[in-house]
């Protein structure tokens, strides 16, 4: 039985593969802080026996009982109000994060994915973001923290491999969204549904015109699998996403259609260095990952994810 470790595996994307890990019949050992992850997006695996939490800080070192066979690092808060909380925590979960782990992937021979980000485009001047695209990022701005610990999280992982010969895979994933999404995490889709669903004000930050391309979870996590499971000569980064691209004011617009509603669309403050537009070029995971593509348009994918929000009672949107 193969076992692997997800950091970060009680969060939104997290639970989602441990659960498809789970399924393919591995033992899968959760790793996280609870920082941003939550016990409830777990709680369906607990008692199982090919499963396994840990509620561990991957700022600081971690050894497995046994050893393991993969390691997926996802452990990071990866929405704008909650990296920016903690930036200088952010920057160690990131870079201290995937030191501790690429040390414990060295030692056990292991195969180690790390998730980066388009936010390693920053501010896009090439569009739509290839991979060799070195990007455009603000060092020294409030996204900084998040986008400069995820490309440094990039350079330790080839440095790890060129130097120790570790096996290393990087995705670059985009905007992602589906049933498990925290609905205070402060990211669009979260605070849209929930604002439609309670009848408040849709709030989209500056004039609506930025543009985002959203990944329905299940095809994200069908791309991540293909990649674990590439030659290891294939090492990325790769981005995985979704290529059909919306501005925020028209994903606004499709769920007031999809949600009977009193809301009115509000316009507020655009936060600093929000990028203008972002929208993966996912021919290179096409080709490499056996034909891979996004098969859930955004309207399909929004028909579960407005049901999931549905059920979820007494929750407080996290403005930003
Ligand atoms: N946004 C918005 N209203 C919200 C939350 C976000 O208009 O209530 C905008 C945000 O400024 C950004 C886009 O939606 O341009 C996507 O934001 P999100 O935080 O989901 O992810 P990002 O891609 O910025 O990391």
């Amino acid at each position: 039985m193969k076992k692997v470790l997800v950091t970060g595996g009680a969060g939104f994307i997290g639970a989602n593969l441990c659960r498809r890990l789970l399924a393919e019949g591995s033992y899968v050992v959760c790793v996280d802080n609870l920082y941003t992850g939550r016990m409830i997006n777990i709680e369906e695996f607990i008692g199982r026996t090919a499963f396994e939490f840990i509620n561990h800080d991957i700022i600081e070192p971690l050894e497995i009982v046994g050893g393991i066979d993969e390691i997926y690092n996802l452990a990071c808060p990866a929405s704008p109000p909650h990296y920016q909380k903690s930036p200088i925590f952010t920057m160690k979960t990131c870079i201290l994060g995937i030191i501790n782990m690429l040390e414990l992937a060295t030692a056990n021979h292991a195969k180690i994915m790390h998730f980066s980000t388009s936010e390693v485009y920053g501010d896009p001047y090439v569009h739509p973001q290839v991979e060799t695209y070195r990007g455009n990022v603000n060092p020294i701005g409030s996204r900084a923290c998040y986008d400069e610990g995820k490309r440094c999280a990039e350079t330790l992982c080839f440095d790890y491999h060129r130097v120790h010969g570790t096996k290393i895979k990087v995705i670059r994933i985009f905007n992602t969204y589906g049933p498990g999404m925290d609905p205070a995490d402060g990211r669009v889709v979260s605070n849209l549904i929930m604002q439609a669903l309670k009848g408040e004000d849709i709030t989209l930050y500056g004039d609506g015109k930025q543009t985002r391309s959203f990944c329905y979870v299940d095809d994200m996590i069908e791309g991540i699998i293909r990649m674990m499971a590439s030659a290891d000569e294939f090492m990325g980064p790769v981005n995985l996403g979704n290529s059909g691209e919306f501005t925020i004011q028209e994903l606004a617009e499709i769920i007031l259609e999809m949600i009977p509603t009193n809301s009115k669309i509000t316009y507020q403050n655009l936060p600093k260095d929000d990028p203008v537009k972002r929208k993966p070029d996912l021919s290179l995971a096409y080709n490499r990952l056996n034909g891979w593509e996004p098969r859930i348009s955004l309207r399909e994918g929004l028909v579960p994810t407005i049901e999931y929000f549905k059920n979820i009672k007494n929750c407080d949107l996290n403005k930003k």
